[in-house]
């Protein structure tokens, strides 16, 4: 393939659309270069890393408006851990999952494996739509994602069943990129290295009261919990601002920069009005093209921070995403194992609209000239 030169101007500032690791705004980094040396090699122990994680979690309380009594534990490993934690720590016997892509299938999965649980019930949509759980009595949790990143497939927020059973809500591509009322959900849980802009390798989880009730109730049980998967030493250490072994500091400062600005700009609100706007640049200008079309077809569960698009047989998308790196503009690829002709394309919280825009005539551009 003959190399296509995009022309600077018509470049985005930032070339990065990742759908995490993912666009990092360069105040993060000079915030963490200001960690040095006060807080950067020192004691985790210790207050001037145990006030960035206090900093952290109450900024967290305020974006999503915690109600009274909800807490933000975190703890080492991200949201992939998580869900051996929850397996372990958060699921008593069994748990329904609305899965409708590769994440919210992997939670399910590690529920399957798990012997002292039973199999779980599972809700599957086909990719590129919307699998919803249903209220059942036989489950003693509701699992499903907020923002299904592998599809582009975005979940309303609800609970599910009554007193007694939890909904448990995969947020890691949401988290920070999209409102939602937090008293529907008893654990919001996330990895930070996608709206948030930060790194891999630690999770957050905004829980309500009942959640944590049920992780002391599994605590009081005979099962065995391997103690980097105990969520009950999470909520311990989380409530001293520690983790039980040693944190990354570069994922936590990160994210404590990226939440003053999004509250600073306004909140969740803010955040969520800027990546629909975002997201909605890329539908309709895939609306308008002969060559392009939004994958998910509801619109209604089409993704405000992931947005897919396919492209007709006779458009090598996969050309497009080359010709896109080699002008510094990269991962518009879509997911490995979705296998489509497809650009994924993040309009996270950190995105600037008008690069959204840019990206968008660079398409365009390469389009016009691929062979
Ligand atoms: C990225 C992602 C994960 C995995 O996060 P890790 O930090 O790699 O464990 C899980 N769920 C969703 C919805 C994601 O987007």
């Amino acid at each position: 393939m003959a190399h296509i030169e995009i022309p600077a101007e018509i470049r985005p500032v930032d070339g990065r659309f990742g759908c995490g690791p993912s666009k990092v705004r360069d105040e993060q980094v000079s915030f963490l270069a200001s960690l040095q040396p006060t807080v950067l090699g020192t004691s985790h122990r210790q207050a001037s890393v145990k006030n960035l994680v206090n900093s952290v979690q109450e900024q967290l309380r305020d974006l999503f408006r915690a109600p009274e009594g909800y807490e933000i534990v975190l703890g080492n490993g991200g949201a992939t851990s998580f869900w051996d934690a929850a397996v372990h720590s958060l699921i008593k016997e069994k748990g329904q999952f609305a899965t409708c892509g590769e994440f919210s299938s992997k939670f399910a999965a590690a529920a399957k494996k798990a012997p002292w649980l039973a199999d779980p019930a599972v809700i599957k949509g086909e990719p590129g739509t919307l699998a919803q759980n249903v209220d059942a009595s036989d489950v003693d949790i509701f699992a499903y994602a907020h923002n299904e990143t592998s599809t582009g497939v975005m979940s309303p927020i609800r609970r599910y069943g009554k007193d007694g059973q939890l909904t448990v809500v995969d947020a890691t591509s949401a988290a920070g990129g999209i409102d939602f009322d937090a008293a529907n959900v008893d654990v919001y849980y996330f990895s930070p290295q996608k709206n948030f802009a930060s790194d891999g390798g630690i999770w957050f989880a905004l829980m309500s009261p009942a959640a944590i009730a049920r992780i002391a109730e599994i605590d009081g049980t005979d099962r065995y919990i391997p103690d980097t998967l105990n969520l009950q030493t999470a909520v311990n250490n989380s409530r001293l601002q520690q983790t039980l072994n040693t944190p990354a500091i570069a994922p936590l400062a990160l994210m404590d920069e990226q939440l003053r600005w999004i509250l600073s700009q306004g909140g969740l609100e803010w955040a969520s009005e800027r990546t629909k706007h975002s997201s909605q640049l890329l539908y309709t200008w895939a609306a308008e093209r002969s060559f392009a079309t939004p994958f998910v077809a509801d619109a209604d569960a089409r993704s405000q921070v992931v947005a897919t698009i396919d492209f007709n047989a006779d458009v090598d998308a996969s050309a497009i995403s080359k010709a896109l790196r080699a002008n510094g503009i990269v991962d518009t690829e879509p997911y490995r194992k979705l296998g489509r002709n497809q650009l994924r394309i993040a309009t996270f919280t950190a995105i600037d609209p008008a690069d959204v825009e840019k990206l968008i005539a660079c398409i365009d551009y390469v389009v016009e000239r691929l062979d």
